[in-house]
């Protein structure tokens, strides 16, 4: 008899299951219920066609089931939910939803890739008709209806995560005003509050209203439609449109219905092989719980490539029975804002604290590639270790251009458990157009190993402050029309190059905070001052550039 493989869900995950498990098994059947009216749909490409960006809506659909049926003889049945599972029956229950009739299907593997759904407050409003979460292709028409029938002119995006930043550009794009309201102090919450100044100013350059530290409190509705969100501190913003877009939620009901085990982050849980706790009924995506491979706990992380991955090998091992272990992961996540991109591989130090671990960090600003040729743009890299075995822990860039090719570099010294030490000695593609001699990656990781050998010593913009009231001295080692474009408040100058001649200005009884403008300079200088023997010498990690960045 062939196998009888049944799938929830027909997006990230479960598609790559069901096709994975038919190049595997020709005979296998294999089913796939699909809740919503689409499977296989290019959900991180919906904010770009809410922007235009993406004109045709069809590029969007990757697969249809006609599709899965002639290449893969799949049965795909779209506006079919999965409803309760059987397990000592080996059967599950389907709703028809267009039909409105239901009826049991019965499995030898079941595949659970069920996803995770956006969170929406307990708040009265949410469901007025012009209020959205974004997840699929009726949410995303639902909102491209409301924005071209409504002649909306203001929108409200409550949440800064990727999507609301996304969605924040995308609107933007098609001259609607955007409001952005977050309850953190920060956009962009997996990254370090430090990274994330920068993209809040290009956010106000675009003309987006970013509202940080000030959650949603009420919506105001009338005749159906809210037409005002509330803020925590009494702002009232208008908004012809509101988008809920502040997290999401595994979804495991049907999982826990039937007594499957759940992990401490209120996942799916299974193990290295994706089997759930019953080993007929396999589970990928965002609904499960994923090991962290920095870390080695479970954790939860809704990305398309984890999602999609894990979903081809537990297509694979449904039908093979041949045990092949899912990769850990790093969580490799990237966002374009505008003109900028920003992401995270690994670790902030925020997320190594909440794991217990101790860290150090280092953070270099660098052209994406050699200055002398034409359209550099600079790139700030915050560099996470451990200083104990020098273990890479994580890496965030915010810049123009090159930010996913040193994304990625990390991601895979971090895949192979690597040191700062590994990353510096990396050998990496170069040509003056692509980088430089001595990648940006690298010289973030010499900048971390001098820190550990002891060569330099580096402190955050948020410690000048104390500083400067413990009597340091600052001393801006930039030339005279840097230091009168603007410099820190108390800082003298001393060009680097007048430093030497120049040291015995410096008091000797009081230590010394050096710093240029993205700390090169900085770095040099504090090194000459060491070597003519002072010990008590810092440099101001980023110079004043990432200083000035800082101020929100
Ligand atoms: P999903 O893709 O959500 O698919 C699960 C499917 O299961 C859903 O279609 C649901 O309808 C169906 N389902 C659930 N329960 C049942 C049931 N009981 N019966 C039948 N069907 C059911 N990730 C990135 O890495 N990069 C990005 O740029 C990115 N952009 C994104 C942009 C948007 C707007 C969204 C929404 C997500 C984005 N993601 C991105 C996340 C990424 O899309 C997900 O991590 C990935 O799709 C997860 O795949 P999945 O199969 O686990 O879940």
């Amino acid at each position: 008899m062939p196998l009888r493989i049944v799938i929830v869900g027909g997006v990230g995950a479960g598609a790559g299951a069901a096709t994975r498990a038919r190049r595997l098994d020709e005979q296998a059947e294999i089913i796939l219920f699909e809740r919503s009216g689409y499977v296989s749909f290019a959900n991180c490409g919906l904010p770009y066609y809410l922007g235009n960006i993406i004109a045709d809506r069809g590029k969007l659909l990757v697969q249809s089931p006609e599709m899965f049926r002639k290449r893969f003889r799949i049965d795909v049945r779209v506006r079919h939910e999965v409803t309760a599972i059987d397990r000592s029956g080996k059967r599950v229950q389907v709703s028809d939803l267009n039909a409105g009739t239901s009826r049991w299907e019965p499995y030898d593997r079941l595949i659970l890739c069920p996803g995770a759904c956006p969170i929406v407050p307990p708040i009265e409003g949410a469901d007025a008709t012009n209020v959205f979460t974004l997840r699929n292709m009726e949410d995303t028409d639902a909102i491209y209806g409301c924005l071209a029938k409504q002649d909306a002119h203001t929108a409200a995006i409550v949440g800064a995560g990727f999507i609301g930043l996304e969605v924040a550009d995308a609107l933007t794009r098609r001259g609607i005003r955007v409001q952005l309201v977050e309850r953190l102090g920060q956009v962009l919450a997996p990254l370090d509050a430090d990274m994330t100044g920068p993209i809040e100013r290009h956010l106000r350059e675009k003309g987006v209203t970013p509202h940080l530290g000030n959650g949603l409190k009420a919506l105001t509705v009338e005749n159906g439609r809210a037409t005002h969100v509330g803020l925590d501190d009494g702002t009232r913003i208008e908004a012809d449109m509101v988008l809920l877009a502040i997290g999401v939620r595994p979804e495991t009901r049907l999982a826990a219905d039937t007594g499957l085990a759940l992990g401490p982050r209120g996942g799916i849980r299974v193990d290295e092989f994706l089997r759930t706790s019953d080993p007929d009924i396999f589970a990928a995506g965002d609904a499960v719980e994923v090991v962290h491979a920095v870390t080695g706990v479970p954790a939860l992380i809704p990305l398309a490539g984890p999602a999609n991955k894990h979903g081809r090998l537990a297509g694979e091992i449904a039908v093979t029975g041949r045990p092949r272990r899912a990769a850990r992961v790093v969580g490799t996540a990237i966002v374009k804002v505008f003109d900028l991109a920003a992401g995270l591989t690994g670790l902030s130090v925020k997320a190594a604290a909440q794991a217990g671990i101790e860290t150090r960090h280092c953070i270099v600003q660098r052209p994406n590639h050699a200055t002398y040729y034409p359209g550099a743009t600079m790139m700030t890299i915050k560099i996470v270790y451990r200083p104990a075995d020098r273990r890479l822990l994580g890496v965030q860039i915010v810049g123009r251009d090159g930010v996913d090719r040193r994304l990625d570099v990390a991601a895979t010294v971090l895949h192979f458990g690597g040191t700062i030490d590994d990353l510096a000695d990396l050998d990496l593609a170069y040509a003056p157009q692509f980088g430089s001699a001595k990648d940006p990656l690298n010289i973030a990781a010499f900048v971390a190993q001098n820190q550990e050998d002891g060569l330099v010593r580096h402190v955050d913009p948020a410690e000048v402050e104390r500083l400067r009231a413990e009597g340091w001295q600052l001393v801006d080692l930039r030339t005279a029309a840097e230091y009168a474009g603007g410099t820190i408040p108390g800082a003298v100058n001393i060009a680097l190059d007048e430093l030497r001649s120049s040291a015995s200005q410096i008091a000797g009884d009081r230590p010394v905070l050096v710093f240029c403008q993205v700390g090169q300079r900085g770095y040099v200088g504090a090194r000459i001052l060491q070597n003519l023997g002072r010990t008590d010498v810092v440099n101001l990690a980023g110079g004043y550039s990432w200083y000035a960045s800082q101020k929100r």
